[in-house]
């Protein structure tokens, strides 16, 4: 018996095609989604590639089991089952988030300043401010008209990039605390440096809507119901001279919504039914109707057992029900080590990271994974060869955070959070390394397939 637990590392044991095949592909992905919408329909639309069903196609006719089947909420989360005929012993789910930190547009963001057209923008998430400026950038989403058109807009994808301009140092004076130096309403994206010809008032706020309206048919009254996004312009790529890692926007967490739907996909006799839950809004807390508050999902899930028939009732399925929130997590970071507890620290390459808990202080705000759970969760990953670490957020009282797994785990199922870690977490060039995502995708596949 080992007495002490010795730390694995996971390309001592994977091998470097299946790493690199999985990693090329979920790189496509990442750098054509850039917002939740976009992650959703691309997730959905390889479900729907691999033969799982829409649900809105299914939905009115009694089911028969076992199936495959998917559903979409307003774009912005996805869920897909493989049910089971019987749902008395619950689900094996993995949920994860697809949104990310970013800048939208205000609802009347056009405006014109010293020569320039700008666009003013509202934060959304755990956003350093400093780190928006001075990197191209793309804008991504949409707009809907009042006859409820829906207009998607792809800037960076017809060759246009936007920038928010930093000062030089030899004018930078400012003094104070980085998060008060760059100011939320500094952070301006130029749009236009040209105005339109023979205007005499607004001529460069008119040359942007010209623009707009030629690409769109709109007006600026059209932006007040659109959702704009800036996000970064950079594309995924291999990071470091032994090409380890991958750096990219929206890793937290598309690298786990694209792990679950991977493993889901790949995992074709489970020992129980099986799903995953991909919501919106984590990164403000997850407030609103496209956040894991709101359980539309829940309500698929009570159809099938009225059309299945039968005495099993969803709170029953619901308290059987295991999951793996997957959400990644802080790193090590070579530079900064020292707001982590090393003992206690996730790394890169040691495999996905199970974390027992998060939240704040005295573990506020978070849920705890039972020991129960746990020791099974590790037993399994142990028997099937899967490569795993443990991780806190940081030293105590050092920050915190919350993820999705409070509000899964209050509707009585298992849950603990597992996640690759992440170093830059949160910034335009998220790194993560290529093994942990492999790994993490390897361990969704086990625990989807043969948790029980
Ligand atoms: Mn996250
Ligand atoms: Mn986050």
């Amino acid at each position: 018996m080992d007495l002490k637990m010795k730390p694995k590392k996971v390309y001592e044991i994977r091998s470097e095609e299946a790493v690199n095949e999985y990693v090329e592909d979920y790189k496509i992905f990442l750098g054509k989604c850039k917002t939740s919408r976009e992650t959703v329909l691309y997730l959905a639309d390889l479900l729907e590639k691999e033969g799982f069903e829409n649900f809105e196609k299914i939905g009115k006719t009694p089911l028969d089991l076992p199936k495959r089947f998917y559903a979409v909420y307003r774009e912005k989360m996805l869920v897909a089952f493989h049910l089971l005929p019987d749902l008395s012993c619950g689900l094996n789910l993995v949920s994860a988030h697809v949104d990310s930190p970013k800048l939208d547009f205000k609802p009347l963001p056009v405006i014109e300043k010293e020569g320039f057209a700008i666009a003013k923008t509202h934060y959304y998430g755990g956003v350093k401010k400093y780190q928006w400026f001075g990197i191209p950038l793309a804008i991504r989403g949409v707009i809907v008209k009042t006859d409820g058109t829906k207009l998607n807009v792809d800037l960076d994808g017809e060759g246009y990039t936007f920038v928010i301009a930093d000062l030089p140092p030899h004018l930078d004076r400012r003094k104070g605390e980085v998060g008060e130096v760059f100011k939320g309403e500094d952070l301006n994206v130029i749009l236009a440096s040209v105005e339109e010809k023979d205007v005499k008032e607004d001529a460069l706020k008119l040359k942007v809507l010209k623009v707009l309206n030629a690409k769109y048919g709109i007006n600026e009254e059209d932006l007040v119901s659109a959702e704009l996004e800036v996000v970064p312009a950079i594309q995924p790529q291999y990071v470091g001279l032994d090409s380890s890692m991958v750096g990219g926007y929206g890793q937290d967490d598309r690298v786990c919504a694209y792990a679950a739907v991977k493993a889901l996909v790949d995992a074709k006799n489970p020992k129980r039914s099986m799903g995953i839950i991909l919501v919106d809004k984590e990164e403000i807390g997850s407030e609103g109707n496209t956040s894991a508050r709101h359980h539309f999902w829940l309500k698929i899930l009570r159809n099938i057992l009225r059309s299945l028939g039968g005495e099993l009732e969803i709170d029953d399925v619901l308290m059987q029900c295991s999951m793996i929130s997957g959400d990644v997590c802080a790193g090590v970071n070579p530079s900064y080590p020292d707001v982590h507890d090393l003992s206690n620290a996730p790394r890169l390459n040691h495999g996905i990271t199970l974390m027992k808990y998060t939240g704040k202080g005295g573990k506020y705000s978070t849920n705890e994974a039972n020991a129960e759970f746990v020791a099974k969760l590790r037993r399994l990953f142990n028997e099937k060869g899967i490569i795993w670490q443990i991780g806190e957020l940081g030293k105590v009282d050092q920050g915190g955070g919350g993820t999705i797994s409070k509000y899964f785990a209050e509707l009585g199922m298992e849950v603990i959070d597992a996640g690759p870690p992440l170093i830059g977490m949160h910034s335009p060039f998220e790194i993560a390394s290529k093994y942990d995502m492999y790994e993490t995708y390897m361990a969704f596949s086990v625990f989807l397939e043969s948790f029980e």
